[in-house]
């Protein structure tokens, strides 16, 4: 028997988020160019919900009026929403540092290869998805062939100052192939950093190692191979009470292509809202701190080193 998830947090501050929000995350749209077998949003080519210019209207008025630090742009493919360049444009203006998380493979498509000297004009911090660094393993979990264009893109990337360039920091993102946690951080980035230096001359700032939660399309996949327990059990054992301070709910907002808000995107993916006004459009003043909405799936960001969209917590 799996206790409730908020049993756990002895401290009752670390139910609520931080006085001073730094994070809007917006998830502008499920569409994606790819179809992977560990997606929480069940994202695909064939989805439909895209966040519509008036919502990211309200995005933009709140990242305005709440001061956050940082807009950080997720989907799907995030690329693929239209006005996806204006919104990023009006991010910077507003003088928050902008982060768009790519699958980069997208990059290489028809209409969107102009993108990484979009990014690089304008200062994008760029978050990439790379699930290994060897071909096999990688296209295992997001399709044939789309190793060799992620290195190719993180090339292009490196060519335009990324990596390299205080101002264009370009991060990767680890996550686990099947129903395990990820190995230590510190030491998968050596072992990426070396591996993708010597084979490809890539180069690369940070590795963020991420829990899969077991939600959407993973947990789908722990479904049909008899293994969502034995994962949900696993993720409870490894509760590790340190990761509590760092979870990312406390210190993000995030909302979701329909302006729906949630304390981040896996509560999006299990249909867990926000304890306060239920879309973007309905907010106003910067609030003192909320109740946050927890469930079950929470024990994926508190499990060994704690997990977040960046990377290990404790
Ligand atoms: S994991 Fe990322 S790249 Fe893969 S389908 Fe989901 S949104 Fe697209
Ligand atoms: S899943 Fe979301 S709400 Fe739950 S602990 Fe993680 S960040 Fe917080």
């Amino acid at each position: 028997m799996i206790p409730p998830f908020e049993a756990r947090i002895a401290n009752p501050t670390l139910r609520r988020t931080a006085e001073r929000l730094e994070v809007l995350q917006v998830n502008v749209g499920r569409r994606c160019n790819l179809a992977c077998g560990h997606c929480h949003m069940e994202s695909g080519p064939n989805r439909t919900e895209l966040m519509t210019r008036k919502t990211m209207e309200h995005v933009l008025r709140v990242l305005r009026s709440w001061k956050f630090k940082t807009l950080d742009i997720t989907g799907g493919a995030p690329e693929m929403t239209p006005n996806f360049q204006w919104l990023v444009e009006e991010g910077i203006k507003s003088g928050a540092h902008v982060m768009v998380r790519s699958n980069l493979v997208i990059l290489n498509e028809p209409g969107y290869e102009h993108l990484p000297e979009f990014f690089a004009e304008h200062g994008v911090e760029v978050v990439a998805s790379l699930p290994y660094y060897t071909e096999r393993d990688c296209d295992r979990q997001r399709g044939s062939g789309t190793f060799r264009t992620v290195i190719a893109m993180l090339q292009k990337l490196n060519a335009l100052g990324y990596g390299r360039d205080e101002r264009l920091p370009l991060d990767l993102v680890y996550n686990p192939g099947g129903a395990f946690l990820p190995p230590n951080q510190a030491e998968l980035e050596r072992e990426y950093k070396t591996r993708l230096s010597a084979d490809f001359d890539v180069i690369f700032n940070r590795l963020f190692a991420i829990t899969n939660t077991p939600v959407g399309r993973f947990g789908d996949f722990l479904r049909r191979t008899g293994n969502f327990d034995r994962y949900r059990q696993r993720l409870h054992d490894a509760f590790n009470p340190a990761a509590l301070e760092g979870m990312m709910c406390r210190f993000q907002l995030s909302a979701a292509w329909d302006g729906g808000l949630y304390d981040c995107d896996f509560n999006q993916a299990a249909k867990l809202p926000v304890k306060g006004p239920a879309n973007i459009r309905d907010l106003g003043d910067v609030p003192e701190g909320r109740e946050i909405a927890f469930g079950e799936h929470c024990y994926a960001c508190t499990a060994g080193a704690g997990s977040s969209c960046g990377g290990a917590t404790a």
